[in-house]
């Protein structure tokens, strides 16, 4: 199973409506509506983890 990035539903892949590609990674959409949300913002929705991620880094990277 994978997570819709727009309405954190699980899925299955196999009966995913539409694949989205983005950084990398490939997200699974379980209506068009949602698909049509992502493409409105794919980085909105394309990175609901490493945005923290980021943030550390930057600290990381600020503290050298
Ligand atoms: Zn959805």
């Amino acid at each position: 199973m994978v997570r819709d990035p727009v309405c954190g539903m699980l899925i299955d892949p196999a009966t995913a409506v539409a694949t989205r590609e983005h950084a990398g990674q490939v997200f699974y959409f379980c209506s068009q509506e949602c698909v049509d949300k992502f493409d409105a913002d794919p980085h909105y929705y394309g990175h609901p983890e490493s945005e923290e991620d980021d943030t550390n880094d930057h600290e990381e990277h600020h503290n050298h």
